[in-house]
């Protein structure tokens, strides 16, 4: 599994972090950051509910 984002559509709301605070943050601006680009199998599942409920669709997980 792959986790990228694209910050320029990130809206800060930051269910991201509230869901999966081991695989993401956000920086000052309350723009998303990435902290694993490959994380474990056992975060898949928070992983993609953090995508599937990212307001801006901002996250993308492939593989
Ligand atoms: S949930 Fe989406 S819009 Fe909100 S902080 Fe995370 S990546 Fe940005």
């Amino acid at each position: 599994m792959r986790v990228t984002t694209d910050r320029d559509r990130c809206v800060g709301s930051g269910q991201c972090a509230m869901l999966s605070p081991e695989v993401f943050d956000q920086d000052d601006d309350g723009l998303v950051l990435v902290l694993q680009e490959r994380p474990a199998a056992e975060l898949l599942e928070d992983v993609h509910r953090a995508a599937d409920l990212c307001p801006s669709r901002t996250i993308q997980v492939t593989g």
